[in-house]
């Protein structure tokens, strides 16, 4: 293999801002495995002093959980990059965004203090404070790839604006997921999967295999575009 067809290329988004709930535990998690099948792997950091980002030149976006404040930083910055993630989504590449990396993809995000927080507005759905209570504590699921075990912690309730395009990721054994009345967890659109699971996720290393699968399906493609681009 050359250097290129080896190096598997992960973006992930704000890890210096959006990293509260450990789930960069996820990436090392993916890491390992795809070391493990002989690649490389390549961890970029992509945040607010990044010049400019294009999603085609990855096989992976991640997108983990954060506090209010810094979701709130991090929602300013963030649209100048809709574009080419809106792309990347919608041509069925791989991208999880967990919790606060999840709620960002919507359309907006309403705090316990009435702050609305916008989101990129990809994908049809809105996510609320629950006045009752913060959400706090394992929860279990099944999902396409199996039984999941993870711990969930946010105050933001999660709500499809169309459950034609959106399919929930899970199906709540325990714990909320989404929201307290759903039952689901999470949503899954193309190959983009959003959820509430920290813990982190893929030590459920069922989950693990079934992204890594798609890494290195979108790895393939995207070495068949450059040979595409140079030939
Ligand atoms: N701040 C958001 C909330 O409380 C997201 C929390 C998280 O990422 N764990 O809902």
């Amino acid at each position: 293999m050359s250097d290129s067809q080896n190096l598997i290329k992960i973006a992930y988004l704000y890890e210096d801002l959006m990293n509260t709930y450990g789930d960069s535990g996820d990436i090392k998690i993916l890491s390992y495995f795809l070391k493990q099948k002989g690649y490389q792997v390549q961890v970029d950091n992509i945040s607010i002093d990044t010049p400019s980002f294009n999603a085609f030149d990855y096989d992976f976006l991640f997108f983990g959980g954060g506090q209010d404040f810094e979701q709130t930083v991090v929602a300013k910055d963030f649209p100048r990059f809709r574009d080419t993630i809106a792309k990347y989504i919608e041509d069925g590449r791989p991208f999880l965004g967990v919790c606060g990396g999840y709620q960002l993809l919507g359309s907006y995000y309403k705090t316990a203090d009435g702050t609305v927080i916008k989101g990129l507005n990809i994908l049809p759905f809105h996510t609320i404070f629950n006045p009752k209570n913060r959400m706090v504590g394992n929860t279990e699921y099944d999902c396409e790839f199996g039984r999941v075990h993870a711990f969930e912690n946010h105050s933001g309730c999660t709500y499809f604006d169309d459950t034609k395009i959106l399919k929930p990721f899970g199906k709540m054994i325990e714990g909320n997921g989404n929201n307290p009345e759903y039952h689901t967890e999470g949503m899954r659109y193309k190959n983009t999967i959003g959820c509430y699971s920290h813990g982190p996720l893929l030590k459920n290393t069922n989950v693990a295999k079934g992204i890594l699968k798609m890494v290195l399906a979108a790895h393939a493609k995207r070495m068949a575009d450059e040979t595409t681009v140079k030939a």
